[in-house]
Parts: structure tokens; sequence; C-alpha cells
């Protein structure tokens, strides 16, 4: 690989902006702080080995979207008169000989878990500086108190948008390509309906979900409307195409005030409050924030009922659909993700992290601070009392009861009645040999894995004998701290209402039909 140091002029001082997921040049903190305090910028991403190796943790459709968005910041920068600039290797070791020469190495500073916190902590110390602009808070007293005002002074503050005009763009030749490292790694997307990724795409969707954003509340629910309903932003806030600021201020500026608007923001604000849960504790990937809910399940793990979960082979109409459905496309509704991780705890009773991690795995938004906090809170193990499990088979009825999704995913039940899609298993035999539909046979649908009514009851069972310490350990500050709770139970609550968060009161409050 080429040098990522072009030649300076005397008295010329250089800077690089690592890009790692916020893929745009606009309201970017890091690439405005270079702009005003260097002369010469190198724009750099660095394709981390880490990430593409075996399994990968992504799946190979996110890796195309993020190799679309880096051809995109490519041409954003080209449109300032330079380029982005691609290098291999590990970003700490690629990014320490730039700063050995003397050079500044800035970069977004964003909350991290796992891998990427000990990458950036090594960077850190080998001097990359890290600029906060995120909107999140980082005080050392960690409290939330007037965290939503703080927010929203970010989300209608000032954007950092960089005067590039204002430094020397430069662009050395290192001989790595968006086509050299598909080669190398053998990137070969599988999925289908994944858009395309980069800015241009996003302004496009954000664009165009403003114009029909009346319709936004009726099509939130369904896994029907809502892949065309929704805004279809999370992709390219994830790889930060677009900040979520941008999102608000557009959607503020273009949008009718009312239910639609306010329902939208509010989402974004959610957005804002489980990248906080990240910040405040990077834990939420490993372990159950609250202490007398780690382990649970962790004696029952089944690797078929696990399997059957994964393939969407349960024998549950609504979460095979939903689970095929993730792995062909990448992407889920908030419900359908709701529902299929309570099954999976509740009803299955699996351990947490791997369904997350298959989650985190084939979802194309994949945002580490959202879906290992959601799955968390979805599971119960935040210890709450708002704890909401859902029943596939009332999901059946109230978003898809022609089955019209269901048989889009599910082609065994394509002749099936729709009176019967929410208990195949219960259609008499003469209605199957009538509509050619076979139940529990070998290759056709399955029965269900497990009977939905005493799976659940053992559930509660369970969870309810150790509620009450879990309870208990929410009103300890450091635990309260950690699941970004400023007053125990009662800080969850007054959050949750006001953030989704924990058991997404809002939500509920919104859509009113959980069971
Ligand atoms: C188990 C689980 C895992 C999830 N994992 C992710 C994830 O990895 N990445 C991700 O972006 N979203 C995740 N979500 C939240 C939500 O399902 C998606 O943000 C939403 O479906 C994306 O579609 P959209 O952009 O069209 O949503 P819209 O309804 O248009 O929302 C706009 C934006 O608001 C934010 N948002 C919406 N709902 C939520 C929410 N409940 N919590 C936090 N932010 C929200 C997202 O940034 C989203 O892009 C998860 C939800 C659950 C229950």
């Amino acid at each position: 690989m080429g040098s990522l140091l072009p030649d300076l002029a005397e008295g010329e001082s250089g800077a690089v902006v690592w890009h790692r997921e916020h893929l745009r040049t606009a309201d970017h903190p890091a690439v405005a702080a270079a702009a005003e305090r260097a002369d010469v910028l190198v724009p750099v991403f660095a394709f981390d080995p880490a990430f593409y190796a075996g399994d990968g943790l992504a799946c190979d459709s996110r890796v195309r979207f993020l190799h679309d968005c880096l051809d995109d910041l490519d041409r954003q920068y080209a449109a300032a008169g330079g380029g982005l600039t691609l290098a291999h290797g590990d970003p700490v070791e690629v990014l320490g000989s730039v700063l050995d020469a003397g050079w500044e190495v800035l970069a977004a500073r964003s909350p991290t878990g796992r891998y990427g916190k000990r990458r950036d902590e090594r960077a850190r110390e080998a001097g990359v500086a890290f600029v906060a602009g995120d909107g999140l808070v980082r005080d050392t007293d960690r409290t939330r108190e007037n965290w939503q005002e703080r927010v929203t002074d970010w989300f209608t503050g000032e954007r950092y948008d960089p005067d590039l005009g204002a430094v020397r763009l430069a662009t050395p030749e290192t001989g790595v390509s968006v086509e050299s490292i598909e080669r190398r790694y053998d990137v070969t997307p599988e999925k289908e309906q994944v858009p395309t990724g980069g800015r241009a795409a996003a302004l496009e969707r954000l664009e165009g979900f403003v114009d029909d954003i009346a319709s936004y509340p009726g099509s939130i629910s369904s896994p029907l409307d809502a892949r065309e309903g929704t805004s279809g932003l999370s992709p390219y806030l994830a790889f930060g195409c677009l900040s979520v600021r941008e999102a608000y201020q557009h959607v503020h500026a273009s949008a009718p005030e009312g239910r639609a608007r306010e329902m939208f923001t509010s989402r974004l604000y959610w957005n804002r409050h489980y990248e906080q849960k990240l910040a405040d504790w990077p834990g939420w990937l490993d372990e159950a924030v609250n202490p007398e809910l780690r382990g649970f399940n962790r004696e029952r793990h089944d690797p078929e009922l696990v399997a059957a979960w994964k393939r969407g082979e349960t024998g549950y109409p609504m979460v095979d659909a939903a689970m095929r459905c993730l792995a062909a496309t990448g992407w889920l509704n908030f419900r359908m993700r709701a529902m299929c991780v309570s099954f999976y705890f509740h009803v299955l009773q699996q351990p947490w992290r791997v369904g997350a991690d298959w989650f985190y795995h084939h979802l194309v938004d994949a945002e580490a601070s959202i879906n290992y906090t959601q799955w968390q809170s979805q599971c119960g193990l935040v210890g709450t009392p708002t704890l909401r499990v859902y029943n596939p088979r009332k999901q059946v009825r109230d978003q898809d009861p022609e089955g019209e999704w269901i048989r889009r995913w599910v082609p065994e039940l394509e002749g099936l009645p729709a009176e019967h899609l929410d208990r195949p298993e219960r259609t008499p035999l003469s209605v199957q040999q009538e509509c050619g539909v076979r139940v529990g046979e070998d290759g056709d649908f399955p029965r269900p894995v497990v009977e939905y009514e005493p799976a659940v009851e053992e559930f509660w069972r369970r969870y309810d004998a150790v509620k009450p310490a879990a309870a208990a350990r929410l009103g300890e500050a450091e635990i309260a701290r950690r699941a970004s709770l400023s007053g125990g139970i009662e800080g969850a609550e007054r959050i949750a209402a006001e953030h989704g968060g924990e058991g997404d009161a809002a939500e509920q409050a919104d859509l009113a039909a959980f069971e």
C-alpha cells in the first residue's frame, strides 16, 4: 500500500480525517475542525480486516452498502476538488505512520463497544483526536437531567458544515480501491431489496419521505406498509450518510406541523437516547444491564430451537415470515423486530446474545447502540416493570389478517385460507387436503416448536421470581446510571414515556396494540 502522506510545501500543516461510520462531509465535526486547523487535508477510510475475515460481523449486503457509501463519499470530496483515500489494514497501524510524521489525525467521536471500543482506545493512545459533536451528553456526572433539552439544543443548533474551499484536499495513491477489497474478500451480497448506499440516495429518500409524511403514522406497525411507509433512513443514519440532526432539521423545515412530524422526530430522539446508553455503558453489547438478570435462559440454550428461529421454521407464521424477511432483505419494521425478540426470549427462552448477534449480522441498518440495547429492553433485562410479551398469533390477526405478507415469505402456506394463518396446525385435515397445504409433514410448514401458552406461563413464573431483586438493583445509582435512568424505576418510567425507552411506552401509546 502506498503512503498516505502527500508532500507538504514549506510551512504547510497537514491533517487526516479518519472516516469510520460518519460517511459524509456535511455536519461532520472532525472534517469541520480539520478544515479549520490544517492547510492540507487527507480524508481516509481504512478497510479493517477484522470486519472482513471469516464470517465477519456484517453480512455481505451490509458490506456492499458500506462500499456504496464510500463511492459516494469519494464523489462528495471530488465535488470539492479532492477524493477519498482508501487504505487497508489495522486502522491504528495505518494511522500510526501519519501520526509519526507529525500530522494530526481527527475522527468524529461516537460510542462503541467490544472490538470498536478497544480499537478506539488504542487509537486515542496513539494520538488520534476524537472530536465530539453528536449531541450526546458526556459530562462526568453522567446524569440525565435536562437531557432532552440538551439534545434539542443540538438538533436545532448550527451544523458543522466545513469550508472545504479553505483547505487543499490531497488524495495520495495507495493502490487500494473498493473493487480490490471486494475481490480480496469475495464480497457477494445475497440479499434483495437492499437500497443503494450513499448520501445522494439518503437525501432522495428523505425528500420522498417528507412528501408523503402524512401516511407515516398509519404505516409503522404493519410489515406490509412499513417498508415504503416509514422513512427507510435507518441504514443511512447508521453509516452517517446523513446526520440525525440533518434529518431533524430537514423535516422541521419541510414537513407540516402535526402528528406525523411529531412521531418521526420523536424517533430521532430515540436514536440519540439509545446512542446515549452505549456512551453511558459499553457493556450493553455483552451482558445484561441488570446484574440480577445475567445468565437468564443460559442454562436452557437449545441450539435446535435457535436454529429453527434463525431459519424461520418455528411453526408460527408471523415469526417465520419475519425471520425469513430479515435474512433475505436485512430489514424489518420495529414491531416485527420486537416480536421476534420477544418470541426468542420469552417463548423459546433462549440466551439473548446469540439472537442479538444474529440480528446484528443480518440488519443492513445494524447499529450496535440500538440493536443490543433494544434487545435488552425487549427481553426485559433492564428489569423495569413495562415488559411486553408479544403474541405472534395476535400479530397475524392485527397486522396481516389476509396473510399477504406471510404468504410472500412462507410460500408453504400459499393456499391456506386466511382464517387458519394464526394457527396453521389447527387446520382440519379436510381443509389441508382441499387447499393443498399440509402442516407438520416432512418438508411442509412445521408444527409449533413449542406450545405458546405453557411456555409464556413458565417464562413469567421464572421472570417474576427474579423481578423484585432486579427492581431493587435499579435503585442502585451505578446500575440506574448504566441503564441511563436518572431515578431508578421512576426515572425509567419517565424516560420510557418521553423517549420510547424501556418497554417502549411511547410506541405503546402511539399504537396501543400490544398483547
Ligand atoms: C430488537 C430491535 C433491534 C433494532 N435494531 C436497530 C438497529 O440496529 N438500527 C436501527 O437503526 N434501528 C434499530 N431498531 C429500531 C427500529 O426498528 C428501526 O430504527 C426502524 O425500524 C428503521 O426503519 P426506518 O428508518 O424506516 O424508521 P423510522 O420510523 O422512519 O424512524 C426514523 C429513525 O428513527 C430512529 N428510530 C426509529 N425507531 C427507533 C427505536 N425504536 N429506537 C431507536 N431509534 C429508532 C432510527 O434511526 C430510524 O432510522 C431496532 C429495534 C428493535 C426492536
